[in-house]
């Protein structure tokens, strides 16, 4: 069964570049090694992400990155079954352009990235969209 966990969170002191580098990289590999997927977005110090998988990998997994040390606050967004990954591009997906994050904002009517302010479908749908753009840049 493959399921889609959605979380947010709050990172515990403002994340450099590099920061952000070293979670990609470990969690690129990790989630390939695992079948898992997903999209994560860091701006203002919050975390936003998507995990894509099998239940019982990405239901561990979340464990693991809520005990991370770099973070706080964890709470989940939306829980579902799916029946086919939308960010399956993506061992985990990441744009760091914020004038385009500022624009897909603008354009779901939120003004700052605020996590807690969004509706579950605003959140998958900003992560989304995040995905479609990373798609057409690396196209
Ligand atoms: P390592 O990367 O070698 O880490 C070993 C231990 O050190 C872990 O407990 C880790 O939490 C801690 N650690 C590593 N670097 C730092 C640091 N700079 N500061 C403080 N503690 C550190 N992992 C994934 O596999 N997939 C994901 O999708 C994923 N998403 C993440 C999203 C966020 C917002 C954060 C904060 C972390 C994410 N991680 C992800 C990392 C995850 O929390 C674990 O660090 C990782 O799974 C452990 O990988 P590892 O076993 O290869 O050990």
């Amino acid at each position: 069964m493959l399921v889609r966990l959605t979380y947010f969170s709050r990172a515990l002191r403002a994340m450099s570049l590099a920061d952000i580098r070293d979670i990609l990289q470990t969690a690129r590999r990790n989630n390939a090694d695992r079948g898992v997927c997903g999209m994560l977005s860091y701006a203002s110090d919050w975390f936003l992400q998507a995990l894509e998988g099998p239940r019982e990998v990405v239901n561990d997994l979340f464990l693991e990155i809520a005990d991370d040390p770099r973070h706080q606050d964890v709470i989940i967004v939306s829980y579902e079954v799916i029946a086919e990954p939308l960010f399956a591009d993506w061992q985990m997906g990441y744009v760091s352009d914020a004038g385009e994050v500022a624009r897909l904002l603008a354009e779901l009517g939120l003004q700052h990235f605020d996590p807690p302010a969004m509706s579950p479908a605003q959140a998958l749908a900003f992560l989304r969209a995040l995905g479609e753009l990373e798609h057409s840049a690396a196209a």
